[in-house]
């Protein structure tokens, strides 16, 4: 038996990720035993599943092999998936076995959450992963296919529905307002008989960009054919409609993708962790509460902001600092100092309307719009990849694509 602390990191999202990329430089083979436990053999990169579920970029380019950026002979590589984490004797439970700690990081992500809307789990997609996105990609051209090839065809075939104007229904939208013009030349349909409809329950879309900039996205997108239903709650979703605001009207669609809110990992609750609005809300230090050696990161964590009392935003930004300041606290509490605060250091906003526009704001309040803020993105997501995965990432699966 090795004597030497292991450390184990459930999920190789943006925070686990990094966590351990960092590990692995502040700690030698011989200093502690470092597992990244992970359902898949790949990380995926999750601001890019909307592109996916579009099909605008191919899902491959969103995904690479953890072996390409792990050393093996460094990081023990298990891939299945955490059921529960027993605290207790500090065990963590998999589908296919079971694996014990000396310091626990809890990374596991998001799962969508649907506020319990009556059919929504049942009847609509949900942009998860990889293969929940790439279902919709198919599902979406295959309602083209069908339409072309069958005669007498309802054109409710081909409606499609984003419910929610958050970010992933908004960089959503953008993509799909790409995507339709092709599949119409594809499937020689036209244009005008396909509707994207937004419905949204709040007065505005995406509100934590301001009136101008929202202003923006919501021409932008309207100029290419998409339509806003604000200010109407979905009450229920059918097998082939939602059912919206006060009088019940039901908008029927052929392909129905939720986009209205995200969770924590539902492995949190199942462990016995204290959760708000489905995630641990952690120590300063990224620690649960009363917990010595479990950190719990990404978007399975509320980090709150001293000065604000808020949290700070979960983005893939945070998420990936998080995994800097965890890799450096198991190290000081395997040194015996004392563990950092996590700071988040925001360098700006940017939510893709599509390859070619887009809003953001930089640090320094600045804001931007078009293809300035399509370039930022594109810049964003390269530097994503880099944290992760090196340079050999971004010439593998960057976004070099010309405007
Ligand atoms: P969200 O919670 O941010 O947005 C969901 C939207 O759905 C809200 O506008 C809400 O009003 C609406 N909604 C909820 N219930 C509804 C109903 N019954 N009827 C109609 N509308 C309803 O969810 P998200 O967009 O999935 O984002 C989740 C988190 O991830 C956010 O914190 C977001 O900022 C973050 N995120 C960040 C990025 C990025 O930084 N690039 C990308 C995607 C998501």
């Amino acid at each position: 038996m090795s004597n030497k602390p292991k450390i184990v990191v459930l999920g190789a999202g943006y925070a686990g990720l990094k966590t351990v990329r960092d590990l692995t430089k502040k700690l030698s083979a011989e200093e502690a035993d470092i597992v990244l436990v992970n359902k898949h053999n790949y990380h995926f990169e999750s601001t890019w599943l909307h592109e996916v579920a579009a099909g605008t970029i191919n899902p491959n380019q969103a995904r690479f092999m953890l072996s390409d950026v792990v050393n093996p002979n460094h990081v023990r590589l298990i891939y299945d998936e955490v059921t529960k984490v027993n605290k207790e004797d500090k065990r963590v439970v998999l589908e296919n076995g079971e694996i014990t700690y000396d310091y626990l990081v809890i990374a596991l992500g998001f799962e969508s959450n649907t506020f319990g809307i009556k059919g929504m789990e049942e009847n609509a997609f949900a942009i998860v992963d990889i293969d929940s996105s790439r279902l919709i990609r198919e599902h979406l051209e295959l309602q083209f296919a069908k339409y072309a090839s069958e005669e007498n065809a309802n054109e409710e075939l081909l409606n499609i529905l984003v419910g929610g104007a958050g970010f992933t229904g908004i960089e959503l939208l953008g993509e799909l307002a790409e995507r339709v013009p092709k599949l119409c030349k594809k499937y020689d349909i036209d244009r005008n008989k396909v509707r994207i409809i937004n419905v949204e329950a709040m007065p505005n879309i995406l509100p934590t960009f301001g009136d101008n900039l929202t202003a923006y996205a919501k021409k932008s997108l309207e100029d290419r054919g998409v339509e806003f239903r604000l200010d109407a709650a979905i009450k229920e979703c059918t097998k082939d409609a939602f059912i919206i605001g006060e009088d019940n009207e039901e908008i029927k669609a052929g392909t129905i993708i939720w986009t209205g809110g995200v969770t924590g990992s539902s492995v949190l609750s199942k462990s016995g962790f204290e959760i708000t609005k489905g995630k641990v809300t952690v120590e300063n230090d990224l620690r649960a509460p009363e917990e010595e050696d479990i950190f719990v990161i990404g978007d399975c964590a509320w980090v709150m902001d001293p000065e604000t009392g808020k949290p700070f935003p979960p983005t893939a930004q945070a998420a990936t600092q998080h995994g800097g300041v965890c890799a450096n606290n198991i190290v000081a509490l395997m040194d015996g100092v004392p563990l950092e605060s996590f700071q988040f250091d925001d360098k700006g906003t940017v939510a893709s309307l599509g390859v070619n526009d887009g809003i953001g704001m930089v640090f320094d309040g600045k804001e931007l719009t078009g293809k300035s803020a399509a370039a930022m993105k594109k810049a964003v997501d390269n530097r994503s990849l880099f944290l992760l995965g090196g340079t050999k990432m971004i010439l593998k699966k960057g976004k070099i694509r010309p405007f």
